[in-house]
């Protein structure tokens, strides 16, 4: 071996051991949340958290982006919840903003919403398709999650669909036929 393999060789190898730890460290990460502080009229802690549940915003007939603070004054007027159901939402080009505080128990699943969190992309997803942006945010929000509660994202009931659970489209066919995607990125 001469001088240049050598220092090659060492270089690949220094490269290889920084994109291991890279990506090791990566997965336990939060990944950039912006945070919303929101007011909500009630807040009650969530005892257990063993799910989480996917959604779109499914507004009718057109694909749209929205904003977490737009649902929350929704929800909040119109529905007469304490404030957005969910505790994430990702926009169209991915930004993650959160809504209800992450320890809180939801409005976004009946009847499950005292062990899930609640995840919603930006989008009616039986027409449109979700971006890529938004597929790579919600990869790498589940599977700090999933660390974070330590859950097995292969285990049947962690990453579902709201569809899964309640008489709805949500999240949308073209969301909903890539759960499996999102499942495999978080192991
Ligand atoms: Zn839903």
């Amino acid at each position: 071996m001469n001088r240049r393999e050598f220092l090659c060789l060492g270089a690949a190898c220094l490269l290889g051991v920084a994109d291991g730890q890279k990506i090791v460290e990566a997965s336990y990460y939060e990944p950039m949340i912006y945070k919303r502080f929101f007011q909500f009229t009630e807040y009650e802690e969530r005892p257990v958290t063993d799910a989480l549940v996917i959604h779109h915003t499914g507004f009718p007939d057109v694909d749209k982006d929205s904003t977490a603070a737009a649902i929350h004054k929704f929800h909040q007027e119109e529905r007469k919840w304490a404030g957005i159901g969910y505790h994430y939402l990702i926009r169209k080009d991915g930004m993650i903003e959160q809504g209800r505080r992450p320890r809180a128990i939801g409005a976004h699943a009946l009847g499950h919403n005292k062990h899930s969190l609640g995840i919603c992309l930006a989008g009616n997803f039986e027409i449109g398709k979700p971006t890529e942006a938004q597929m790579d945010s919600v990869k790498e929000l589940c599977r700090w999650l999933c660390k974070k509660y330590g859950l097995d994202p292969m285990e049947k009931g962690v990453i579902v669909g709201h569809r899964d659970l309640n008489d709805t489209l949500c999240p949308g066919k073209n969301l909903y036929r890539r759960l499996g995607e999102i499942r495999r990125f978080c192991v």
